[in-house]
């Protein structure tokens, strides 16, 4: 898969090289330079079956001409080794549950994958030339599922380090714990800021030659590809189960709109989904684009769904590019609703009322957004919405909209009685490198 930068200022990479680096030499963050769209007939071989069939398929297509074959199945089976359930709520609503990786997010999904694309990698330098590696620091910036995500998949995996960059106070209890409380190759470091300002830190230091040259500093953050490819697959797999015939509207929590992008890439491809909504809480930057035509970030605010407090989200510039820059275009296939805490309390305690269903705040804001959408010609729509967390880790929150208790995960328990190791910084790119480089 030969991949380009958004800026357009880099040289053309191999998929692999792309992963490895990162972000783009200009800064730019790496796309697919072609997303080909497969035949008719390809999608309809694939209707029905089971997920880790779908991925293996999916990134034979996109990867073969880089990976080995059985090289490639063996990876994808075992980063996505996990169920994706799709529940049935209603005539016309799904749930797809995508937390039921190790972290009780969805995170698993990419961070899995790009821990095993990497390590790769590393066997590659260390064959390639007879250079003892000197290890890889992956330095990634987390509202709160990445760190976790990211530090798991990578824990304990040789020649590997990673930096958590987290805000502190601003993660939950349950999310900050697992990533606290690793040690050995995790360093968590909480930061005197917003999630903003962790990402800013994160992109300084990538920035950073002088640094860049004394260590070998890769991102974990969804500027990587390589985490966002394996997000397409469960895309096509829930699609796929619908009928041929129906009309599929995808609604996904959006904070950093990594989530979405691979969604718009699935569909590049011909999965077979009509539309998508970009749901939000209130850090409304991208459906202000929407409505506006104007792209104006702001400082991010804390609410209840803080995995999606971003500002800023970096890759609005994905999205931005998958569409030509053509608003009209981004606007043809997205539809963009935010919403309130309060209104998201209300629709954790209206699924729970109404369908049994207990849900985490994001996956109540997914839900919120198949609400958004007139349709007055049939046949009516299924409506799939993301389920992006697993509700106990946001028990502060689901607890009190449900009026009962919620069952915390026995390795999410676990976590909450170990010892937490943290570094405490105020900011600056200074007090980072001095981690990064002790
Ligand atoms: C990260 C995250 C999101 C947002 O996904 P993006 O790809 O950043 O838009 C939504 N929900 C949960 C639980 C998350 O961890």
């Amino acid at each position: 898969m030969i991949c380009i930068s958004t800026r357009g200022q880099a040289p053309a990479v191999p998929f692999r090289e792309a992963v490895a680096s990162g972000l783009a030499p200009d800064g730019g963050l790496y796309v697919p330079a072609t997303l080909a769209r497969q035949p008719d007939a390809w999608w309809q071989s694939l209707r029905g079956a089971p997920f880790p069939d779908v991925a293996v398929a999916m990134a034979q297509a996109l990867l073969g001409d880089e990976f080995e074959r059985a090289e490639l199945e063996a990876l994808v089976r075992e980063a996505l080794s996990f169920p994706v359930p799709v529940v049935r709520l209603d005539d016309r609503l799904q749930v797809v549950e995508l937390f039921h990786g190790p972290t009780f997010a969805f995170k698993d999904f990419g961070a899995r994958t790009l821990a095993r694309l990497l390590a790769l990698g590393e066997r590659g330098v260390a064959a390639g030339d007879g250079i003892r590696v000197e290890g890889l620091t992956v330095l990634v910036a987390t509202s709160g599922d990445t760190g976790s995500a990211v530090a798991q998949a990578f824990y304990g995996v040789p020649h590997t380090r990673v930096v958590v960059l987290y805000p502190e106070g601003q993660v939950s209890r349950v999310q900050e714990a697992q990533f606290t409380t690793l040690g050995r190759n995790v360093t968590a470091v909480a930061v005197d800021g917003t999630f903003d300002d962790c990402q800013r830190l994160a992109k300084a230091a990538f920035a950073d030659a002088a640094l860049g040259a004394r260590l070998r500093l890769t991102s974990a953050n969804s500027i990587s590809l390589g985490r966002l490819v394996p997000q397409m697959f469960y895309y096509a797999f829930a699609a796929l189960q619908a009928p041929a015939s129906a009309r599929i509207i995808c609604s996904v929590p959006s904070g950093n709109f990594g989530n979405l992008a691979a969604g718009v890439m699935a569909w590049r491809m011909g999965v077979p989904i009509d539309r998508f909504v970009a749901a939000t809480n209130v850090n409304d930057t991208v459906p202000r684009y929407l409505d506006t035509g104007v792209y104006q970030p702001r400082p991010s605010v804390a609410t209840i769904a803080n995995a999606m407090d971003v500002g800023a989200p970096s890759n609005f510039e994905r999205l931005q590019w998958l569409f030509g820059g053509d608003l009209a275009a981004m606007r043809a296939m997205i539809s963009a609703t935010v919403h309130t805490d309060a209104e998201v309390r209300h629709a954790i305690g209206e699924l729970h009322r109404r369908y049994g269903y207990v849900a985490d705040p994001h996956t109540a804001i997914a839900y919120l957004g198949t609400q958004a959408l007139e349709h007055p010609s049939p046949p009516a729509p299924q409506h799939l919405f993301l389920s992006t967390a697993h509700p106990a880790k946001f028990a502060d929150v689901v607890e009190p909209a449900i009026g009962g208790a919620v069952e915390l995960p026995g390795p999410l328990a676990a976590a909450l009685t170990r010892e937490q190791f943290v570094t405490r910084i105020g900011g600056t790119l200074d007090e980072l490198a001095a981690i990064l480089e002790a």
